[in-house]
């Protein structure tokens, strides 16, 4: 019997997803602790502390440890990893091994952090790969060859746009779109998850165009019903509930799904500014092999509406998403868990050189 795992973790700002070797995806949760704010004892983290997001009493706080796709709460998140690697395992008698994917442009100082909240939470090791490597591998991308591919991966507010070639990346830009939420009126700003960004744009669409405030949780129900970046071939209407600004009182609005072309405008344009403005920094070979191979969109991010035909509109390069696009990070970190005896701490390029030498 084999006495640890390895575990591969997708440490997501929106869900952090976890891969065991010989098993698969273990966990699937929003990466969303809630905390009692005296004690700082945690009361909750997942699914059932996602549900407090927006409807805590005073006394507790609903937050997301992972912001920007970094480490912004570091004693939270090594509270978050040690919950959900207990719940895999917790009669474990020897630690896992654990690699964790990173932004492609993470500092040396926020490496560590990652590192270190790993292992303080109860891994043996911990090693990191880079989260548009880990994409493609899940994609099912073979990158191993010379040829040039595009990944972008669209999350819960970031997105990380590369060009990787020879299982490695060649050149790549990682968005962060800090949504600043402010509803305003005496909304307490810290129960809206502010790196969530097409609902913070929602929620402020909705704000000046209806002045009726939704929670970020119906915001979300708004994205994914009718949601959408590109013109639909049919319109999608649906009724929110949300509160009057002026009454206090609650309000239904009916929306249609050309409006969030409009609310979502912002947001998707500097996905594309930032997707145009890694292939113009790419060597003309490799922008000729992904014009050939086309983009893949991975990540939930990718699932709105209408995101690959923006993709492929603004570059003239056919755009696909890839399937189960949210499993994609978690599923490639779970593949280079078969070289992981050979990946050196605390270093995300030794990965890259040993699925160069495979
Ligand atoms: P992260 O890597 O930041 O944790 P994920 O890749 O897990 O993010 O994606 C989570 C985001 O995807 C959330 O903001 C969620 O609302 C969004 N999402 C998931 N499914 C859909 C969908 N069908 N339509 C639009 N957005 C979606
Ligand atoms: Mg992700």
């Amino acid at each position: 019997m084999k006495l640890s795992k390895d575990l591969g973790i997708d440490l997501g700002t929106a869900n952090i997803l976890i891969y065991a070797s010989g098993k698969g995806i273990v966990t699937r949760e929003p990466a969303v602790v809630a905390i009692d704010k005296t004690s700082g004892k945690l009361l909750q983290s997942g699914a059932e502390a996602r549900m407090m997001l927006g409807r805590t009493p005073g006394n507790v706080a609903a937050v997301r440890p992972m912001r920007n796709g970094v480490v912004s709460d570091y004693e939270l998140t090594v509270k978050m990893l040690r919950e959900f690697l207990h719940r895999i395992d917790r009669f474990a008698l020897v630690k896992p091994r654990v690699v964790i994917s990173v932004p492609s442009s993470i500092s040396e100082m926020e490496e560590r952090a990652v590192i270190q909240a790993a292992l303080e939470a109860g891994a043996r090791r911990a090693y990191l790969i880079e989260e548009p490597l880990a994409a493609a591998l899940g994609a099912g991308l073979d990158i191993s060859g010379p040829s040039g591919h595009m990944v972008v991966d669209i999350g819960g507010g970031t997105t990380d746009v590369a060009v990787l070639s020879l299982s490695g990346v060649v050149k790549s830009e990682y968005l962060t779109i800090l949504g600043q939420t402010a509803p305003g009126d005496g909304i307490c700003l810290a129960d809206y998850p502010v790196t969530i960004s097409c609902e913070n744009a929602i929620i402020r669409y909705l704000r000046r165009r209806y002045n009726v405030l939704v929670g970020a949780q119906t915001a979300e129900t708004i994205k994914m019903t009718i949601g959408c970046v590109y013109e639909r071939p049919e319109t999608a209407t649906m009724i929110a509930k949300g509160r009057d600004l002026k009454s206090g009182l609650p309000r239904e609005v009916e929306l249609r799904s050309e409006e969030m072309i409009q609310a979502l405008r912002q947001d998707s344009q500097q996905i594309i500014d930032t997707v145009l403005s890694v292939l113009e920094d790419t060597p003309p070979e490799l922008v000729n092999d992904i014009a050939e191979s086309g983009i893949v969109l991975t990540g939930g991010g990718s699932l709105i509406w209408g995101m690959d035909r923006l993709v492929e509109e603004a570059t003239g390069i056919v755009c696909s998403v890839a399937d189960d696009a949210e499993s994609c990070v978690a599923l490639g970190i779970g593949k280079s868990l078969n070289w992981v005896g050979q990946m050196q701490e605390g270093t995300i390029n030794l990965a890259r050189k040993k699925l160069l030498s495979e």
